[in-house]
């Protein structure tokens, strides 16, 4: 079979190694040998994180972990700002709404960075804010965001700040502990080569406080269940063993190659792929590049939708832009299991294209 080239910010292409570990045969979750792989790959995930802290487990995809944050922090009629740069700083607004909580958002022009005095500025205005939203890797724009800088800003507050790391973990710079980053969620499909399906929560002691006497409603996303039950490295459901399986196996794989080697290899691979478009002509479309992703505008007067469709046609699938940056970006990712051998065929490729679509170089 052809190789087929999946350079999109999520799901990431799984190395065959973590394939051929999830297709063993299935285990019973409530034995010991499943608490003792579940508990090998949080003690690992918590290097990528950079956090000492408990790490929860959820059966979903990343906005599962985003909701948990939201039903689990706080309570109806609570203030939120939030940072709407993108669709996925959006989707923090949604939840929000959802749930009764009255969103103040931060509009960021989209590809551009929070700036950490704005957030200071709304904090300032709005004392009964209780939580900041954030991501770290803004996806849909390939934007990252200066989370250590608004974490010094949110610190000196009640408020706690709440950073989706969805796409950013094991990319971009985050260090949880260091930074007091109230609470990351992460997810399974992007940064860790794996396929979709788990989500991940950590939350600071100031966070826990702030669930001990939030009333938002929930059941599946209690995080007070499975914080007692990882006491015993449990879960509180049935969880998707396979893919706690593949976790461990791919962060094995993580720490051989060294967390900061694999970090700093995804930085290089980010650099090769924004030094080669814009030798090729292209714009980054991004004033703040993300190293998980790299969202490059469309050439003037070329069709987008046309370029992703040829170079599929080649095997290679890259992410067009969303919403209002439908057919004006596309995005390659160079996270999680891409490789640098991946990156050169697909950019070579993408010569040829803009050749053939006789873009201008
Ligand atoms: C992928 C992603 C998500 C989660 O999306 P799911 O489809 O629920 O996994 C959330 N935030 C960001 C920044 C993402 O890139």
């Amino acid at each position: 079979m052809e190789k087929k080239y999946l350079l999109t910010p999520g799901p990431t292409p799984v190395p065959e190694e973590i394939q051929a570990e999830m297709a063993k045969p299935i285990i019973h979750h409530r034995t010991p040998q499943y608490r003792e792989i579940f508990s090998q790959a949080n003690d690992k995930l918590k290097k990528i994180f950079k956090t000492e802290r408990d790490i929860l487990t959820f059966t979903s995809s990343g906005t599962g972990a985003m909701e948990a944050s939201v039903v689990n922090t706080l309570s109806k009629g609570d203030k939120a700002i939030v940072v709407e740069g993108g669709k996925f700083g959006e989707r923090f607004s949604e939840i929000c709404r959802a749930y009764g909580v009255n969103v103040v958002p931060v509009d960021v022009e989209w590809g551009n960075a929070p700036d950490p005095a704005v957030i200071k500025g709304l904090l300032e205005k709005n004392k009964d804010a209780k939580a900041v939203f954030m991501n770290l890797c803004e996806t849909s724009t390939g934007t990252v965001y200066d989370v250590k800088g608004i974490a010094e800003v949110v610190n000196k507050t009640d408020a706690i700040l709440v950073v989706d790391a969805i796409s950013g973990l094991g990319a971009d710079d985050l260090k949880t502990d260091e930074w007091n980053v109230d609470v990351v969620a992460g997810g399974s499909q992007k940064g860790l080569m794996i396929p979709p399906g788990l989500a991940f929560l950590t939350l600071s002691d100031k966070a826990w406080a702030m669930a001990a006497k939030s009333d938002l409603p929930n059941y599946y996303f209690n995080i007070k269940k499975y914080r007692k039950n990882l006491e015993k490295s449990d879960v509180p459901y049935t969880p998707a063993l396979t893919l706690t399986i593949g976790l461990n196996k791919a962060l094995s794989i993580m720490e051989s190659e060294g967390f900061d080697n694999f970090i700093r290899r995804h930085r290089q691979d980010a650099e090769f792929v924004r030094r080669s478009v814009e030798n090729m002509g292209l714009d980054l479309f991004s004033k703040s590049p993300s190293y998980a992703v790299t969202a490059v505008k469309v050439p003037h007067g070329a069709d987008g939708a046309a370029l992703i469709k040829a170079m599929k046609a080649k095997g290679v699938t890259f992410a067009g832009g969303q919403a209002s940056l439908k057919g004006k970006i596309f995005r390659i990712a160079h996270m999680g299991g891409i490789k640098r051998d991946d990156l050169e065929h697909a950019l070579s490729l993408l010569k040829d294209v803009l050749n053939e679509m006789k873009v201008s170089q």
